[in-house]
C-alpha cells in the first residue's frame, strides 16, 4: 500500500484551494493500492490557508530549533509537526512501505522546499511530513520519479 499526496490525484487541498492533479497517481488509488492524505489539513489547518515556509532545516525544526511561518508571520509549526505525525500513524496502521509526496511542499517536499524568504526560490530539502516517514523507515518518492514504480 502507498500514501499518496491528495493533491496528486486532484483533492482541492493545496494551500490556495486547488491541487496538483498526477494521472498516475489516481491510477493507483483507483486500483485500490493507496490511502490519500494531505499532512496540512490532518494538523488543523483550513484550506484555504495563506502559505508557509521552513525557517530551518526539517530535523532541526522538530527537534525545536525553528520555525514554519507563513507569509503574514504566523507560527504553524505545532500543526504541521500534528500533520506529520497523523500521516504517519495512517501509514503504520495501513503498513504503507512507499510514500507518494508532492515535490516542493513544506509538509511533502522530498527533495526540494521553499527557502523560507517567500521569494518562490527553492532549496535543497525535505518536508516535514517527508522527514518524519524517512526517519520511521517508510521510502518517500514524490510524484516526478513516480516512473521508477513502474519499471
Ligand atoms: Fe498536497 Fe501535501 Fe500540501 Fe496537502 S500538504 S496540499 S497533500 S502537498
Amino acid at each position: 500500500m502507498y500514501i499518496i499526496s491528495a493533491c496528486l490525484c486532484g483533492v482541492n487541498c493545496k494551500y490556495s484551494g486547488k491541487n496538483n492533479y498526477n494521472e498516475e497517481c489516481l491510477k493507483l488509488f483507483k486500483e485500490g493500492k493507496s490511502v490519500l492524505v494531505c499532512p496540512e489539513q490532518l494538523g488543523g489547518l483550513t484550506t484555504p490557508r495563506n502559505p508557509a515556509e521552513l525557517t530551518e532545516r526539517a530535523d532541526n525544526i522538530i527537534k525545536g530549533n525553528g520555525k514554519i511561518i507563513t507569509n503574514t508571520g504566523e507560527d504553524v509549526t505545532k500543526k504541521f509537526i500534528l500533520g506529520a505525525e497523523e500521516t504517519l500513524k495512517i501509514a503504520k496502521i495501513i503498513k504503507a512501505n512507499t510514500a507518494i509526496l508532492k515535490e516542493g511542499s513544506p509538509s511533502c517536499g522530498r527533495k526540494q522546499v521553499y527557502d523560507g524568504t517567500f521569494s518562490g526560490k527553492k532549496k535543497t530539502g525535505q518536508g516535514i511530513t517527508t522527514y518524519l516517514l524517512e526517519k520511521n523507515g517508510i521510502e518517500v518518492i514524490s510524484e516526478e520519479d513516480i516512473a521508477q514504480l513502474f519499471k
